[in-house]
């Protein structure tokens, strides 16, 4: 008989938790998995992909406004959201429909409910314990709220995702990924959209010609960058909220939401009462073989708070299942990962910003801004930004940086050239693609002098 009830036990089924599961499983593991929502976790469910599907809905509205330029004349287009909603949700419920089936298909063994550590190997679930030889915790995060006096009249990402009617202003406090999203979703969706920062610009961690481009084209959107302002209290006036400001002002909305920053779901797990060791921002500290301080268990993705994006969660799981089930060790690299932010427009970046590559050495900066071929006839005053960061010292190019209509499907390819340690001149090689917008990447020859700001290199029509 088997000394486990199981060889592996995932508490969380999540993008990281399934793909670990499912790899364990294809070499022969015996393996259960715990979700306590439901299947899918939070980038399909409360995240990327029902954002992804918002945005695909709302960004109509610029389109059939670029229509009118060339030629078309559509009138009395108009957006049902309730309608958007409805379709997003058949949607999600499909994906967590392939979800199962996939875990079934993998033979890995799906309990329903909240799992509990009550050992370094065994796990107690619905009032059975189930011993494993080695657990995974992939338990990811949530949205976490400022104590704010009134902070229960805001909502989160959460909520911005199931919202039944569209307000018609909505304040949105936070400047990182998710704030930033949102605030493209609901303007393009045609709400007055204002947001609220506490520092002096959007995307803190960005490369600043990223931050600063993105922040004048919502603008341009109309959407209003409140920076330096830190809210004190929110309370209802009438139908709408008062925002009590720092300053003494007050700004009024009709909806709430925060996005200040997501914290790991490791409360009541038991972690603690085993030895697990957490971090002051109650992260699971692991090492880079995903090991926690308790032998045999394990922690990826969110919970473990350093690179939170679902692809990495999902090599973090992979790898681990190679480690511990194919002979295979596989250490995560957390270098070069590409990452998108899907504002409007949407931005797509790889590797360092120029600020963190000055701080290694010297660089020389590549830099384009200009309007695509598309909005001259469009009319959109829409332009996009283009930059790498080269290290001078080896020609590397250490960062790609694009805000623009497809930045993260263009920097995606290009991550593959910065992975495998591209150099400028290699890059330079490269014949451009024509016409097209990507194309700006390999022509841009010559390195901006510095401190000038921003050159216009491909201005059709600046
Ligand atoms: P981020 O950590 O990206 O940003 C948090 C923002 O909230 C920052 O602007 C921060 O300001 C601000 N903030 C924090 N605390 C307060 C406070 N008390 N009062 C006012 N403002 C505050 O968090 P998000 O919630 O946007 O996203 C969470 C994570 O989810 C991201 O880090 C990312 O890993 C992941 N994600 C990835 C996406 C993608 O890949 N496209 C999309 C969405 C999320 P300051 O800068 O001053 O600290």
């Amino acid at each position: 008989m088997a000394e486990y009830d199981f060889d592996l036990f995932t508490i969380g089924a999540g993008s990281g938790g399934v793909a670990a599961s499912r790899r364990a499983a294809a070499y022969g593991a015996r393996v259960a998995i715990a979700e306590s929502v439901r299947i899918g976790g939070t980038c399909v469910l409360r995240g990327c992909v029902p954002k992804k599907l918002l945005i695909y809905g709302v960004h109509f509205a610029e389109d059939i406004r670029d229509a009118a330029g060339y030629g078309w004349n559509i009138d009395g287009a108009r957006l049902d959201w309730a309608k958007l909603i409805a379709a997003k949700d058949r949607e999600l419920d499909r994906l967590n429909g392939i979800y199962i089936k996939m875990l079934g298909d993998s033979k890995v063994t799906m309990l329903e409910g909240r799992a509990q550590l009550v050992g370094p190997n065994a796990v107690e679930l619905g009032g059975r314990t189930y011993t494993a030889k080695h657990i995974l915790i992939a338990t990811g995060g949530r949205p976490d709220l400022p104590p704010v006096p009134g902070i229960e009249h805001a909502i989160t990402s959460d909520g911005a995702l199931d919202l039944k009617r569209l307000p018609r202003r909505i304040a949105i406090v936070g400047g990182g990924y998710i704030a930033v999203e949102f605030a493209g979703i609901f303007n393009a969706a045609g709400v007055e959209v204002r947001q609220i920062i506490r520092g002096d610009r959007i995307l803190r961690g960005f490369d600043d010609d990223v931050r600063d481009h993105l922040a004048a084209e919502m603008t341009k959107k109309s959407i209003v960058i409140d920076s330096e302002t830190q809210i004190t209290g929110i309370a209802p006036a009438g139908y709408a909220y008062r925002l009590a400001t720092h300053a003494g002002g007050s700004i009024e909305t009709d909806l709430v939401m925060y996005a200040t920053g997501r914290r790991p779901n490791t409360g009541d797990t038991g972690l603690e009462a085993v030895g697990v060791q957490l971090n002051k921002r109650k992260a699971i500290a692991v090492d880079e073989w995903q090991q926690t301080t308790v032998p045999g268990i394990y922690a990826i993705g969110d919970c473990t708070d350093r690179l939170n994006l679902t692809p990495v969660a999902i090599a973090e799981g992979r790898g681990l299942a190679e480690t511990l089930f194919n002979r295979n060790p596989m250490r995560m690299d957390h270098n070069d990962v590409p990452s998108a932010v899907f504002s409007q427009p949407p931005v797509g970046v790889v590797g360092l910003s120029e600020a963190a590559a000055r701080k290694l050495g010297e660089v020389d900066i590549y830099r384009a801004v200009f309007r695509p071929m598309k909005h001259t006839m469009s009319g959109r005053d829409e332009k996009a930004m283009m930059k790498l960061v080269v290290d001078r010292a080896t020609d590397r190019v250490c960062g790609v940086h694009m805000v623009g209509a497809d930045a993260p499907e263009i920097v995606q390819s290009l991550a593959v050239a910065v992975k495998a340690g591209v150099t400028k001149r290699q890059w330079d090689r490269t014949v451009a693609v024509h016409p097209t917008t990507a194309e700006e990447f390999v022509l841009m020859r010559e390195p901006v002098k510095q401190p000038a700001k921003p050159a216009l290199a491909k201005g059709v029509a600046e």
